[in-house]
């Protein structure tokens, strides 16, 4: 008899991302879906060589160029605000590893996802179409949006800003949901931005967290870094 699928998933110091998925419902992620999409990808395949160990760990881990793969229980969290669904079409800011965008699309988003690092777009491009996922991807400054796709039911800016972008608020359709962590540069609140008519939103917040800084035109200035 073969081995169960579980087995094949686990990383040489034993987790798996079943493991994670457990902890992160421990942790207060409750929306089953998402929790299912955690336990059945892969985050090995989105980390450097060297880190794969601690693949399933629940910790933020380095990629190239300074950057990181979030903490999965901020992508969990931040998934979970966005309330996906089937078919929902979603814009992320910030591809970088390309973790979170292909969690959206395994549970079913369209996604568009921009990086503004080449190489990192480069490798997230290579992943996707190693493991078959279907995500539309363009190097740009994601800060002002993609209007050319808008509107988006959710749009999830996955780097810190120091301001609500008005660009991708108006990407929103209405009724979608904008994710956004806005603050200092080490430390943000995370705020959903809902928009209810063409002109009205609603703004709640959802506790601090700490992200690499959003750089662009509605975000912090390069040189600021
Ligand atoms: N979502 C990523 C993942 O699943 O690995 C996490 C990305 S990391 C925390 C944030 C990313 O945002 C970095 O790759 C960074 O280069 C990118 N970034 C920062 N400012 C950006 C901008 N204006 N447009 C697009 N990407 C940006």
């Amino acid at each position: 008899m073969g081995k169960p699928m579980q087995a094949r998933h686990r990383t040489c110091n034993g987790l798996s991302s079943q493991h994670l998925a457990e902890e992160l419902r421990l942790k207060g992620i409750d929306n089953e879906m998402v929790l299912k999409a955690i336990a059945s990808l892969r985050r090995e395949w989105f980390v450097p060589e060297g880190f794969k160990t601690r693949a399933y760990d629940n910790e933020a881990l380095p990629i190239a160029c300074g950057q990181t793969i979030s903490q999965p229980y901020t992508v969990a969290r931040m998934t979970q605000l966005l309330n996906p669904f089937e078919g929902m079409k979603v814009l992320e800011v910030g591809t970088g590893s390309g973790y979170q965008a292909a969690l959206l699309s395994l549970l079913g988003a369209q996604v568009w996802s921009i990086e503004r690092m080449p190489e990192l777009l480069e490798t997230a491009r290579n992943r996707f179409e190693e493991h078959g996922f279907k995500i539309a991807t363009r190097l740009g400054d994601g800060s002002v949006g993609w209007n050319e796709f808008a509107p988006y039911d959710g749009v999830i800016v996955t780097a810190g800003a120091p301001k609500i972008s008005s660009s991708l608020m108006d990407q929103l359709s209405v009724g979608g949901q904008l994710v956004i962590p806005v603050g200092e540069k080490k430390r943000q609140q995370l705020f959903v931005v809902r928009r209810l008519s063409d002109d009205e939103f609603d703004v709640t917040e959802h506790g601090e967290f700490r992200f690499v800084p959003l750089i662009g035109k509605r975000g912090w200035d390069e040189t600021a870094r």
